[in-house]
């Protein structure tokens, strides 16, 4: 299948090299030349265009920063460039109005779109086993699954346009009020005399047992292999974080939502990055409460 890939940065240099590996003729567009490099070695198709990338496209696929640079790469570039009949998908973390406006206007064209936003990062992204939560018709979704199955492990049909974006964030916001949860409990424990691994032991068979503990435990030396055995080095950035809190606060506005508990991990992130920690993985905010007294 001809498909053309918008934005190759560290997700999607890895998904459209996996797209290459399943057989596809990828069409391969990014404003960085390196990323266009990196894409061509993967054996893409390099354009100097997005317009260029999709003018023959079956399929057009976008990895991109946010819903503004979205919206305009697919009304300056992608409606009524690409041939009547292609599908799109999309697969970067947007705002769910602007991935609902975008899907839209595709569909008024007469194309086939959804939002399929990715959980997995960069080594989920080289691996081909992400997981794709899709929002869209049915029919849009039937023709994007083999293709989003090409880059992961689970793609999951969320219902109607934005609920990707939607589910997306909803899952970030818990992920973020359990990372926190866990490791405040953690930074209590070692100050009441708890040693961090009798702790671990005790509470990941009892009921506070969580994801953030027993697959991505942000003590050292505790749980499996994780970003604290790297010194919080890869993993989940927390200014990606921190940008999917945001998202999650907008919707939260919009869809008059109480959300105390996302609020607080939200206010959280943001002194943690607005301290430096941007790069760090998201697990590196113990830090924060072990250095309290
Ligand atoms: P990135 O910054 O590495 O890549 C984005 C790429 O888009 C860059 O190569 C950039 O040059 C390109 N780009 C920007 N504007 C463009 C335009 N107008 N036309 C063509 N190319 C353009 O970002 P990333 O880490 O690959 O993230 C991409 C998306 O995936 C984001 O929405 C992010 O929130 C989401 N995401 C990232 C991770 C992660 O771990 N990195 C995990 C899940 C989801």
């Amino acid at each position: 299948m001809k498909i053309a890939f918008i934005g190759l940065g560290n997700m999607g240099g890895g998904m459209a090299a996996n797209l290459v590996k399943a057989g596809h003729d990828v069409r391969a567009f990014d404003l960085s030349e390196a990323a266009l490099a990196a894409a061509k070695d993967a054996g893409c198709a390099t354009f100097t265009s997005a317009s260029e990338a999709c003018a023959d496209a079956e399929a057009v696929v976008s990895m991109l920063p946010n819903g503004a640079i979205v919206k305009s790469v697919f009304t300056a570039d992608v409606i009524g460039t690409a041939p009547a009949g292609a599908v799109f998908l999309d697969c970067s973390t947007i705002d769910v109005a602007t991935a609902r406006e975008v899907i839209g206007l595709a569909t008024a064209a007469g194309y086939d779109m959804v939002d399929a936003p990715v959980s997995g990062g960069i080594a989920a992204a080289n691996g081909g086993t992400l997981t794709f939560m899709v929002g869209g018709t049915k029919a849009a979704f039937d023709r994007a699954e083999p293709i989003l199955s090409a880059m992961g492990k689970a793609v999951i049909h969320a219902g109607d346009a934005g609920n990707g974006q939607a589910a997306k964030i909803c899952n970030n916001m818990l992920l973020a009020v359990h990372m926190a949860g866990t490791c405040e409990a953690f930074a209590m424990a070692g100050k009441l005399g708890l040693d961090p691994q009798t702790f671990y032991d005790i509470s990941s068979v009892s009921s506070g047992q969580n994801w953030s503990m027993t697959s991505y435990c942000p003590v050292p030396g505790v749980g499996p292999q994780s970003p604290s055995d790297n010194d919080y080095e890869g993993g989940f950035a927390t200014a990606l974080m921190l940008k999917d809190l945001r998202l999650a606060m907008d919707a939260a506005d919009t869809s008059d939502s109480a959300v105390p508990m996302g609020s607080r991990a939200a206010a959280l992130y943001e002194d943690f990055d607005g301290a430096g920690n941007g790069g760090k993985d998201f697990s590196a905010i113990i830090k924060t409460y072990l250095s309290q007294r």
